[in-house]
């Protein structure tokens, strides 16, 4: 069983201190969505406000079409899990599972039904009678999700539950928790500060910046076509590249850009004023170490990495301008050369210096 969750003009203060501003946003029935942005954005906040582990200041929250902005986090129907695992110490892992519905008072038989169900889902029954102690902190996190398994709510939220693992581990675990999403259908909200973790489990990102959305979409959605300069610079990886550049002349139909010295005429429209400063943002791959339309001129190797399946290039352009280059397969370029930048046209995005697209 999966909800739909709806933000209506949602504000959060801290005294008289504003951190949410005004949020409006739909989640269907079992979609797996990530609030993403920098630390302090609000994510975290936003996710407690629908948990009811913190008051809405003001606008509506509702859970399947019915407001819940006075309903005690315990009649929600929702289970979260935390970055620091929250699990009983003295207890095994059993009695950490059946503990919740122990005291909500289930029956014996029904909560040895649900914990073993919820320890075939994540595999953890070898580990039942162990304390957390003697988990490892994979163990442990599987452990904190399957207490909100047992629960089997109609929404599951994560608060950066991946933070306290080394990095295969984040990245096998992140595997499973999309399985497992898979598994139930419920709905999810998973907050992160890494971009990565959001592109490769979400079916809807939200980008937060300072307690406001700057684009709301499916990951390729927000990497092909970002609102803005902060969604561009902040979804991908290596970051997208960008140049400070300005508009020569533009017609009807064409725009004429100026950029390390080159002139680049753009076949599409820009809603900027001649002579006006822009920034072009161009992602790392769309950028050839090559000659061939628009260029870039020169660009001076400032650093090379090897990857193996790929290679990055770290370059400045004749005027000083940093461009990152993600060339596919093994290069034998050094430190020091110089090479042709240009890039497709096409996937130039163009910024105004208050960062929207224009
Ligand atoms: P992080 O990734 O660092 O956890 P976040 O995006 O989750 O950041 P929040 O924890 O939601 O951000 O915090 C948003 C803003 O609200 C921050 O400026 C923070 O200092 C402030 N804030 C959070 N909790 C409180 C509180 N209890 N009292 C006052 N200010 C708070």
């Amino acid at each position: 069983m999966a909800s739909s969750i709806t933000l209506e003009k949602i504000v959060k203060r801290f005294g008289a201190f504003p951190v949410v501003h005004g949020i409006d946003l739909q989640i269907e029935p079992g979609e797996f969505t990530v609030f993403v942005g920098p630390s302090g954005c609000g994510k975290s906040t936003l996710l407690r406000m629908i948990a009811g582990l913190e008051e809405i200041s003001e606008g509506e929250l509702r859970i399947d079409g019915e407001r819940v902005n006075e309903t005690a986090a315990s009649k929600r129907g929702i289970a979260m899990v935390f970055q620091s695992y929250a699990l009983y110490p003295h207890m095994s892992v059993y009695k950490n599972l059946a503990f919740g519905l122990e005291t909500a008072g289930y029956k014996k038989p029904e909560i040895e039904v649900r914990v073993k169900k919820a320890a075939d889902i994540l595999q953890i029954n070898p580990l039942l009678q162990r304390k957390p102690k003697a988990l490892s902190g994979g163990q442990r996190q599987r452990v904190a999700i399957g207490r909100a398994i047992v629960r089997e709510p109609k929404i599951f939220l994560f608060d950066e539950p991946l933070s306290n693992l080394d990095a295969e581990l984040r990245v096998q675990m992140r595997v499973e928790i999309a399985k497992l999403h898979q598994t139930l259908g419920s709905t999810m909200i998973y907050v992160t500060h890494d971009q990565v973790e959001a592109m490769t489990m979400a079916d809807k990102i939200v980008v937060l910046r300072e307690g406001r959305i700057m684009q709301v979409g499916r990951p390729l959605d927000l990497y092909n076509h970002p609102a803005n300069q902060f969604v561009a610079g902040f979804i991908g990886s290596p970051k997208m590249n960008f140049l400070a550049t300005k508009l020569v002349t533009s017609d009807a139909s064409r725009r004429t850009i100026e950029i390390a010295g080159q002139q680049i005429v753009l076949d599409r429209p820009l809603e900027a004023q001649d002579g006006e400063a822009l920034t072009l943002g161009i992602r790392p791959e769309h950028i050839q170490a090559q000659m061939q339309s628009a260029t870039l001129g020169q660009g001076n190797i400032q650093l090379v990495e090897h990857l193996g399946g790929s290679t990055v290039l770290y370059t400045n352009t004749a005027d000083g301008q940093p461009v990152t280059v993600l060339l596919e397969g093994q290069k034998q370029l050094r430190m020091g050369e110089t090479v042709p930048l240009s890039f497709d046209l096409a996937n130039a995005h163009v910024f105004g210096t208050d960062g929207r697209r224009v």
